[in-house]
């Protein structure tokens, strides 16, 4: 409150105040007197006195109004401050609120991440709580490493607008940063952020970025990818959200690390150590689903039963690591060969290999089994610097023309193998 000086006029006015008491008790006296003279200097005294004792009074009152203005302008003053203190503390009380909210919602994601073993559900699930988090505004994006090619993967998406396309599916410049520098990073307005060279990111970007956060999901031992959320407006984003985003990240790792053990495993669980294609147990299983799927669409099926021809001549005349590289060598030209849409390639056991063909004609499978057949037997490899050829004989079966039951196609193309043994061998044929 800014500090008045007490008027001249209100310290002198108890003063003029006994005096105007003296000038009314005078009164009588000069009345007593009746000598004009006095009686008009003693009115003159009286009035004068009696002047000064209303100026007083009024500066008095002014001084009063001035006063109460002054108070009323600090009570004002003061409610301003209180009425900016209870906003504070509201938008403070908000911030909690939303805090609370987030950490109670990470207690589910958590939970939710637990619950679940598959990398490809862990990384929705992991999208699907940081945009919610962020109040489904913004793109999520979560890339993994691939293993093999040390490259960024775009593996979950969750978009503020269905239609948006995002064409950076290796990532881009900021992703590729955060890897680099294998830390967070926060960009408030991607136009000027002295990190960042601005031609280049409009260049470079598909869609309009204006601010972002992009973590890096890192283990004790390796680097698994990104989690990013970016908005097109600038300053969407500030070090409270990169915090939250950690924190998530820092959840979400531990899940992504165990689902790529548990694949891993799974992997070498159905996998042939030798030849690297599936197992006989996997490739029943996968039969199985697919002829009951094929059963219900009323969609055709083959199945192809493959054996060397002659095997035991390749390890009695190389030995067994000889016989081991022929295995290795039939079983990648299948892979490869037989790499169609849904196909399965699988080591039956000893030298026999299983396809399964999901929606494929027994005529289109009596055709890719002879191409087959005639493409390993025109190949030479070399066992021991001696160029030598790899034929097989085939059986094919099919549904619906040779089994009602999945076993009964198993069975059918082993029938269909022992004939093409029978017939000669480097034969295709089918019951
Ligand atoms: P056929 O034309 O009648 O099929 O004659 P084959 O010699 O290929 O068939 P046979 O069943 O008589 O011999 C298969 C051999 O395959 C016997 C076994 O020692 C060998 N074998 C099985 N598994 C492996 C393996 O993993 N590595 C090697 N090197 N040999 C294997
Ligand atoms: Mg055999
Ligand atoms: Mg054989």
């Amino acid at each position: 409150m800014p500090t008045q000086k007490r008027p001249l006029c209100k310290k002198l006015s108890p003063f003029v105040i006994v005096l105007i008491v003296l000038a009314f008790l005078s009164l009588p006296v000069f009345i007593i007197l009746k000598n004009s003279l006095q009686v008009l200097h003693y009115a003159f005294f009286f009035y004068l006195i009696y002047a000064i004792g209303l100026y007083a009074f009024y500066r008095n009152k002014l001084y009063k109004t001035d006063l109460l203005r002054l108070k009323r302008e600090e009570i004002q003053e003061k409610m301003n401050s209180h009425e900016r203190e209870i906003l504070r503390l509201t938008d403070l009380n908000g911030s909690l609120e939303k805090k609370t909210r987030n950490y109670q919602r990470l207690e589910k994601f958590t939970e939710d991440l637990n619950n679940e073993t598959f990398l490809d559900s862990i990384c929705d699930i992991v999208v699907s709580e940081t945009f919610g988090s962020f109040g489904a505004k913004g793109n999520v994006l979560l890339y993994l490493l691939n293993e093999k090619t040390h490259k960024l993967e775009l593996r979950a998406i969750k978009k503020e607008i269905d239609t948006l396309k995002i064409q950076e599916k290796m990532g881009d410049l900021f992703d590729q940063w955060a890897l680099r520098h294998n830390k967070p990073l926060l960009v408030e307005d991607a136009m000027s952020d002295f990190r960042f060279n601005p031609d280049r990111i409009k260049m470079e970007l598909s869609r309009p970025v204006g601010s972002l956060i992009c973590v890096p999901l890192v283990t004790e031992t390796s680097s698994l990818g990104i989690l990013r959320i970016d908005s097109a407006i600038f300053g969407a984003y500030q070090s409270d959200d990169l915090r939250f985003l950690n924190v998530i990240a820092d959840i979400a790792k531990l899940s992504i690390e165990n689902a790529v053990y548990f694949r891993h495993m799974q992997e070498l669980s159905i996998t042939d150590g030798l030849t690297g294609i599936f197992l006989r147990r996997y490739a029943l299983e996968r039969l199985k689903e697919e002829f009951i799927r094929a059963q219900r669409a009323a969609d055709p099926l083959s199945f192809l039963m493959l054996d060397i021809d002659h095997f035991k001549r390749f390890n009695d005349s190389f030995g067994h690591m000889g016989g081991d590289i022929v295995l290795k060598k039939v079983a990648k030209f299948l892979k490869d060969f037989f790499d169609l849409p849904g196909s399965i390639v699988a080591r039956y056991g000893g030298e026999e290999f299983c396809v399964i063909l999901p929606h494929a004609r027994k005529e289109e499978a009596m055709r890719l089994a002879e191409s087959y057949r005639l493409m390993l037997s025109e190949h030479e490899m070399t066992l021991r610097k001696e160029r030598v050829s790899v034929t097989v004989s085939i059986g094919v079966a099919a549904f619906p023309e040779d089994a009602p039951h999945y076993e009964d196609l198993v069975r059918c193309s082993d029938d269909a193998l022992f004939k093409a043994k029978r017939s000669g061998r480097n034969k295709v044929c089918s019951i």
